[in-house]
């Protein structure tokens, strides 16, 4: 392992005095896996019925749990289904303190991979809007498909520079988080490449960064809405020292008073000579919680809302109204939503989502199809929100079945039911499609998520 830089580790001693032998021996300690459970697919309950692993809660998460050796849930069947997210424990927190409720407009500012968008969308349980926006191309498709793995609904995904989101939203969101790109230290247990990167010029530049991004927010957000900002990272710099910054720029905010469990610390104002208010920031220590690094501010913004959201356009898509006609034969109850086609992909859009004209949108809602002269195909992403009895035709397999393992290869399987879409599902829950002619069924799954073995 990369060794950890003397400079941080100087710092870290000033900073904490006595208390550096016990944080010092943290790091050299076990870092914690979580996976949290896709509420969107199943409760906890059954999902603790079903799970292989014997797994233990973690404290401010009551959908996330610990998993240990030799467990290795990312490369089960159940990861691919959606039926979790592999989370790091303590970026569990995170979402819980954005707290959105059913019904209300979502920004998640900087969202690849998914960790907090999904968890924010398992809270919302598909009602409402999420805005889940990235700024790099690449990640931005990584997002969207854990949006699809794990059966969101309501959630659109962007690839913008949050100043653009700013004047397109005025003010539009009930609740914005900013899981912000920071230096990292916090990931100094699991991560070589945190080691390698950290000097002090980049803790000051992700700083400046930072808060530029944060900057952002009060065009963004309603009066009376809330915030979350949070890193993955110890320096006061990237912590307390941004949310101070802020606060003094921006005095319609205040920090909310939290609750802390599981071993958090509060905030340490002292650290940038700050007001004693900056105590109600959170922080998570590997030394005293069972996760890594994190920060996290709760502030809300001062005043009543007065919702300015912008109307839905049309202007890029037709609505069709006999979507649910194609649907029909496939789903006994379509989804939700409004239908917008873009070119011959047809999507669902939450009944309220705003015009996206001007923005640059990978995924503008759930997409359930493809219209192709007359035909129509069922999308992948659809089968990720169905279980096996909303099909009109469905083929269920255990989760060790040899025909499973050849679905997921890219096989085609022999089937004696009628012709038409069969949701191939794992345990009751669809995983994708294929299509039966004369007795075979055609493998519908992507060819980036086939499973080769050598
Ligand atoms: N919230 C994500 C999750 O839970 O999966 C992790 C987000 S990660 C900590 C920070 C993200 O900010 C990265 O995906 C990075 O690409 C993005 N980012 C980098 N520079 C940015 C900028 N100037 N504005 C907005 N986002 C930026």
């Amino acid at each position: 392992m990369e060794k950890l830089p003397q400079e941080f580790l100087d710092n870290m001693e000033s900073l904490l005095g006595e208390e550096y032998p016990q944080f010092r021996e943290g790091l050299n300690g076990q870092s914690w896996q979580g996976l949290r459970v896709n509420t969107l697919r199943l409760e906890v309950e059954e999902f603790l019925k079903l799970s292989p692993w014997p797994l233990q809660p973690v404290a401010w998460c009551s959908t996330g749990f610990y998993y240990f050796e030799p467990a290795r849930p990312g490369r089960h069947v159940f990861h691919d289904a959606g039926l979790y997210y592999i989370q790091e424990p303590s970026a569990m927190a995170v979402a819980e303190y954005l707290r959105p409720e059913p019904g209300e407009w979502v920004l998640d500012l900087a969202a690849a991979p998914g960790g907090k968008s999904t968890h924010l969308a398992a809270l919302m349980g598909g009602e409402g809007l999420i805005i889940a926006n990235e700024v790099h191309r690449g990640r931005a498709q990584i997002l969207s498909q854990n949006m699809e793995r794990l059966g969101v609904t309501n959630a659109i995904v962007t690839n913008e520079a949050p100043e653009r989101l700013a004047m397109h939203f005025p003010e539009a969101f009930d609740r914005v988080l900013l899981d912000a790109p920071c230096s990292g230290e916090g990931m100094f247990r699991k991560n070589p490449e945190a080691r390698r990167e950290w000097s002090s010029a980049h803790v000051q530049s992700c700083a400046v960064r930072q808060l530029s991004i944060l900057e952002t927010v009060p065009r963004l957000l309603r009066p009376g809405g809330r915030l979350v900002y949070s890193t993955c990272t110890f320096s006061p710099e990237e912590n307390e020292g941004v949310i101070w910054r802020f606060l003094q720029r921006f005095p319609e905010f205040s920090l909310e008073e939290v609750c802390l469990t599981g071993g958090m610390a509060p905030g340490q104002p002292e650290w940038v000579g700050g007001p004693g208010e900056l105590a109600r920031t959170i922080r998570l220590w590997p030394h005293k919680a069972r996760g890594e690094g994190h920060f996290i501010a709760v502030l809300r913004r001062k005043g009543t809302a007065q919702l300015r959201r912008p109307s839905r356009g049309n202007e890029r898509g037709r609505a069709y109204g006999d979507f649910r006609e194609h649907l029909s034969g496939i789903v006994h109850t379509p989804p939700q939503g409004q239908p917008v086609a873009f070119g011959g992909q047809l999507y669902l859009v939450p009944q309220a989502a705003p015009s996206l004209d001007g923005l640059k949108a990978m995924r503008p809602g759930l997409h359930v199809g493809t219209l192709k002269k007359n035909r129509f195909e069922p999308a992948h992403a659809l089968s990720h929100t169905l279980r096996a009895e909303d099909a009109v035709y469905s083929i269920d397999f255990s989760c060790d079945a040899p025909e499973l393992s050849r679905f997921l290869r890219g096989e085609t399987l022999p089937c004696d039911g009628p012709d038409g879409w069969y949701l191939v599902s794992v345990a009751g829950f669809g995983l994708g499609w294929a299509k039966q002619v004369k007795g075979t069924l055609k493998n519908h799954l992507p060819k980036g998520l086939r499973q080769f073995t050598s």
